[in-house]
């Protein structure tokens, strides 16, 4: 292939679950792998007459949403039917929002190389139900399952401000972290609460002119990877149809691919259908929305500082890698965690060392948060205080942060019961390391000489006190020690 110079162009539309106890339009419990077409009545089945009403707390979670991405909202918000001809909707539409969504221009922010944040425009999130599910598993008749039907969907479309298949994993991925932080979806990619569909294609520029390729849509991806994997293949699948065709973006051009996760390639599906397909009209059935300035105030009373501030204060004020400061913002609850052990007194580097890697082995064990660990703030903090002030070595404090899971004892009253402290008085050690020095002559003249034996020597004279002091030494004064004497021989 010849060396095109090439931009990718991609845009996002991603559907993400509410986590709300009901349904959309009805009152039916939402719950995830129930008996099949348990939880559906005359409204989510679509029998005539049946009449919808809006779930309030899943059109409050919107706004926040929203609110989170920067979006303005909406005054005055109407609902729409979307004509959908299939079995999983069987009213034959689906309630959505289609001219005047509740929010529109926004943007949010996400973590690329460098210092900066990168921000990708939102051109509007608006809210819709979700259809039911079709399975084709049971020989030769297909089956459906209504009980995801009417579950609230929140769909959220971007401008094409990503440029690679890493930038739209990162997008995803933080998308996933913010609904999460906000506490309005699970954001479980396995249980479909989040499905995204790329829109990609290239700039390419030849001859001193740009062409653009024609914008594929991968419909329901369900991964980061297949995400990420499917944007990659297109932009090879693109360059190449680009060389071998010179066909271009022109009205009409633009198709709808799936993704073959055994294949790892995208497979055409369809030419894309215009919105006019859809024959979009009010719903008659349901209210508009007036949002007041009081409602609004109180929903963004619940915003909290998102996943992405929160990790880049935690480099900036902590001095934590950006890669620690990723795992600790993870979960809202483990970073709120953490920030309690800080502010009880523990040394921010410190407590993340306990937390990111003690902590969260065991919390991952168990399958819950680092709150749960049954860790008392103040007591974290003061074994961070001890490793710091060098009563206790990094491996011990281990140790002890394990015992204080489960027992109700503070972290000095573990060290001393265990033996872990460490012995830091100079006096005391001095003696251990004239012995070993008298016990060791031919390594002391190995450190005397200097050279290639000199460094292994000295390792083996600190290794000498450690041992004779059951490894209760601190070894950086033993260190100190051991270089005076030596020298002063
Ligand atoms: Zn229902
Ligand atoms: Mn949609």
């Amino acid at each position: 292939m010849a060396d095109l110079e090439y931009k990718v162009i991609v845009g996002l539309e991603i559907h993400v679950h509410l986590r709300t106890a009901t349904k959309m339009f009805c009152g039916c419990e939402l719950a995830y792998g129930q008996q099949a077409n348990s939880r559906v009545c005359p409204v989510c089945l679509g029998l005539p007459g049946a009449l919808p009403v809006m779930n309030k707390k899943a059109f409050e979670y919107s706004v926040l949403a929203g609110l989170a991405l920067n979006c303005e909202i909406a005054k005055f918000t109407k609902w729409d039917r979307k004509g959908y001809y299939y079995p999983d909707l069987p009213k034959n539409y689906q309630i959505s929002q289609y001219d005047l969504p509740f929010s529109e221009h926004g943007y949010i922010e996400i973590p690329v190389e460098g210092p900066q944040a990168k921000k990708i425009r939102i051109t509007r999130a608006h809210l819709e139900e979700d259809a039911g599910k079709n399975t084709h598993t049971s020989g030769n008749y297909s089956q459906v399952d209504l009980n995801r039907a009417g579950t609230p969907l929140l769909e959220i479309v971007t401008e094409p401000d990503m440029n690679s298949g890493a930038e739209v994993r990162a997008m995803a991925v933080e998308l996933q972290r913010i609904v999460r932080y906000l506490g309005i979806s699970e954001g479980d990619m396995q249980k479909g609460h989040m499905r995204f569909e790329p829109n990609i294609n290239l700039a390419i520029t030849k001859d001193g002119k740009e062409y653009r390729t024609p914008i594929a849509e991968i419909k329901n991806l369900n991964s980061f990877r297949a995400l990420e994997a499917s944007v990659n293949y297109e932009v090879v699948r693109q360059l190449d149809e680009f060389e071998r065709t010179g066909k271009v973006m022109v009205e009409g051009s633009k198709t709808t691919r799936g993704w073959d996760d055994a294949g790892r390639q995208t497979v055409l599906q369809r030419e894309k259908e215009e919105a006019s397909d859809y024959r979009y009209f009010p719903d008659p059935d349901i209210l508009p929305v007036v949002m007041t300035d009081e409602w609004l105030g109180e929903i963004r009373g619940r915003l909290c500082e998102l996943p992405l501030k929160k990790q880049m204060r935690y480099v900036a004020d902590y001095n934590l890698s950006e890669y620690d400061a990723g795992v600790l913002t993870g979960e809202r609850a483990n970073a709120e965690f953490f920030e309690r052990v800080v502010e009880a007194g523990g040394e921010p580097k410190r407590v993340c060392n306990l937390l990111t890697q003690m902590g969260l082995k065991v919390a991952n064990a168990r399958d819950c948060g680092l709150a749960e660990l049954g860790l008392k703030e103040n007591d974290m903090a003061k074994l961070a205080k001890m490793i710091e002030g060098g009563d206790i070595n990094a491996s011990a404090g281990d140790r002890i942060m394990q015992e204080m899971m489960v027992s109700d004892k503070g972290p000095g009253k573990i060290a001393r019961e265990l033996n872990l402290i460490q012995k830091s008085d100079a006096g005391e050690l001095e003696a251990f390391v004239e012995a070993v020095l008298a016990e060791n002559e031919k390594a002391v003249e190995d450190v005397r000489n200097g050279g290639k034996k000199s460094k292994a020597a000295r390792g083996f004279l600190l290794g000498q006190v450690m041992q004779k002091t059951k490894g209760q030494a601190n070894p950086q004064v033993v260190n100190q020690i051991l270089q005076e004497k030596l020298k002063s021989k």
